[in-house]
């Protein structure tokens, strides 16, 4: 992941950083060549052109020129710019999971299919059970409203037993907003702390799986509405995600796959496309391949 986009802007600030004085013509070079860099690892054309701009303008209107170490100051802009498009400090932890409200707190996770919602759905159920995400642990329940794709409930109920968590009761033929509701009483009466509700995908955003999503975040009234994306699939998952925060009130984004080699397009692309932050990244099949996502720690390792 980022390998080839590190690469790239390792030589543009080597290079920078290797001579004395830096005139304005040599920073929009630099920053030409930073665009093509993120255009090349599938960042939005639109993002990264308000990335350069920003970053000439700060570079060339602060006396960055003039200081002893020119290169050096317009690393550390670029690396500032980075946590900024990342999504800051904020939405990193698992803390910013917004369960403080009367419980259950619902979570409902939304995204297409094969995108890795049904896995990441149980491996945030496997932390906050097991009390990683703040301290104490959470009783958690899981529903799957996926009734489209054949074993879904099943999948989701398997995972349940490996994991320890319980799975609603499956009733054949039940549609997605009464299981959402009957999942809610269960939740309520049974005195689950979480309900984390896995909505259905489709293979591409349509108006019937916007609806669906819409009418079961009526019923539920979810705190959380996470956005799975496959990393992997770039300008795609930029598309889907704009997608779905056009008509879905999104709360936060998890990009699976950040095992693969992705180039990081997504990954740059989601903060400025969503407004909301990446919480959470996949990091592999397992059910512990889970991590919250810090901004400063992935532009660190972007910048090497
Ligand atoms: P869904 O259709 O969106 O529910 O997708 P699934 O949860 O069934 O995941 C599809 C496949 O992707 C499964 O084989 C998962 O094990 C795999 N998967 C999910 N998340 C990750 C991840 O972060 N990294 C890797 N390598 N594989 C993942």
């Amino acid at each position: 992941m980022f390998d080839s986009l590190s690469d790239r802007l390792g030589g543009v600030f080597d290079r920078l950083r290797g001579r004395g004085a830096l005139t304005e013509a040599d920073v929009r070079a630099a920053m030409r060549e930073v665009r093509v860099a993120l255009l090349e690892a599938d960042v939005a054309l639109p993002v990264a052109r308000a990335f350069v701009d920003k970053i000439t303008e700060t570079a060339v209107g602060q006396n960055v020129l003039r200081s002893i170490t020119p290169g050096q100051q317009v690393v550390k802009i670029v690396n500032d710019a980075l946590v900024e498009m990342l999504g800051g400090g904020e939405g990193a932890a698992t803390a910013e999971l917004e369960l403080g409200v009367t419980p259950p707190a619902v979570i409902m996770m939304v995204g297409l299919q094969g995108s890795g919602k049904t896995t990441t759905t149980a491996k945030i159920a496997k932390r906050l059970s097991g009390g990683q995400m703040g301290r104490d642990r959470k009783k958690v329940l899981m529903a799957s409203l996926d009734v489209n794709r054949p074993n879904a409930q099943e999948q989701l109920a398997t995972l349940g037993t490996q994991i320890e968590v319980a799975t609603l009761p499956i009733i054949a033929g039940q549609q997605p907003v009464d299981i959402a509701r009957r999942a809610l009483q269960a939740a309520k009466l049974q005195g689950f702390d979480v309900l984390m509700l896995d909505t259905a995908g489709r293979l591409h955003v349509d108006a019937a799986l916007m609806a669906e999503m819409q009418a079961v975040a009526e019923v539920a009234d979810p705190a959380e509405i996470l956005l799975v994306v496959d990393s992997l699939t770039g300008q795609d998952a930029v598309n889907v995600a704009q997608n779905f925060s056009d008509q879905v009130p999104l709360t936060g984004v998890v990009l699976t796959r950040m095992d693969g080699d992705a180039r990081g397009g997504a990954a740059l692309s989601m903060r400025a496309v969503t407004g909301k932050p990446i919480k959470f990244a996949g990091t592999g099949e397992k059910l512990d391949a889970l991590e919250a996502f810090h901004a400063e720690r992935v532009a660190g390792r972007i910048l090497g």
